[in-house]
């Protein structure tokens, strides 16, 4: 395959709707020559979270300066002092092994891409099935603190409203249900 014709899948949903569970799920399949963009971020690292893997680590002052340095194909300060960006080396690194690069990112962010790689993007939105289910989830989840679910919560109504300028939506009210539909979808657009 030629760089060029790499393409860009980008799964964005409000935090706890399942979307990286969908993502590692469609990494697993060798058939779909797909691989993980990484983000930068200034957040702290979770228990279990690697370096170089789930995401590059870096401080705020670094974060800082590769903005000054157009670094970025996209960025956010997705939660207060909490940055968030897609590195364009990300982007290069995955289509020079002749991969498609896959993209776990929040709602602006992926518009953002759609935006600026208008031919080579499929953006789906992964829809979760209320916003109550998504409370229990990131309750269940152990991983932020009451306030920092409230935050996710607040954002996760206003990323809702904006589903309709993607692609298409995956509603995960099945998680089973959902990774076929999205291996589905995932499959018929590289084939393209
Ligand atoms: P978390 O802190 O739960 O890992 O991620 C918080 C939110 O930031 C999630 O919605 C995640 O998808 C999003 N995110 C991760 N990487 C990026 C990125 O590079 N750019 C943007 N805009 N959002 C990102």
């Amino acid at each position: 395959m030629a760089t060029q014709q790499g393409k860009l899948i980008v799964f964005s949903a409000p935090s706890g709707s399942g979307k990286t569970t969908i993502v590692k799920h469609l990494l697993t399949k060798p058939e779909l020559h797909l691989d993980f963009s990484i983000s930068a971020t200034s957040r702290y690292m979770r228990n279990g979270e690697v370096n170089g893997k789930d995401y590059y680590f870096i401080s705020p002052e670094d974060f800082q300066q590769k903005i000054a340095e157009n670094a970025f194909v996209e960025y956010e300060e997705v939660y207060k002092d909490n940055y968030y960006g897609t590195l364009k080396t990300e982007i290069e690194r995955i289509w020079a092994q002749g991969k498609h690069v896959i993209f776990d990112i929040d709602v602006v962010g992926g518009l953002n891409i759609k935006q600026q790689y208008p031919e080579q993007t499929l953006a789906i939105f992964v829809s979760p099935p209320s916003v109550e289910e998504l409370e229990r989830r990131l309750r269940f989840r152990q991983t932020e603190s009451d306030e920092k679910i409230a935050m996710r919560l607040a954002k996760a109504e206003r990323e809702i409203s904006r589903a309709p300028e993607f692609d298409v939506i995956l509603k995960n009210h099945d998680l089973e249900t959902a990774k076929t539909d999205a291996y589905q979808l995932v499959t018929n657009y590289i084939n393209k």
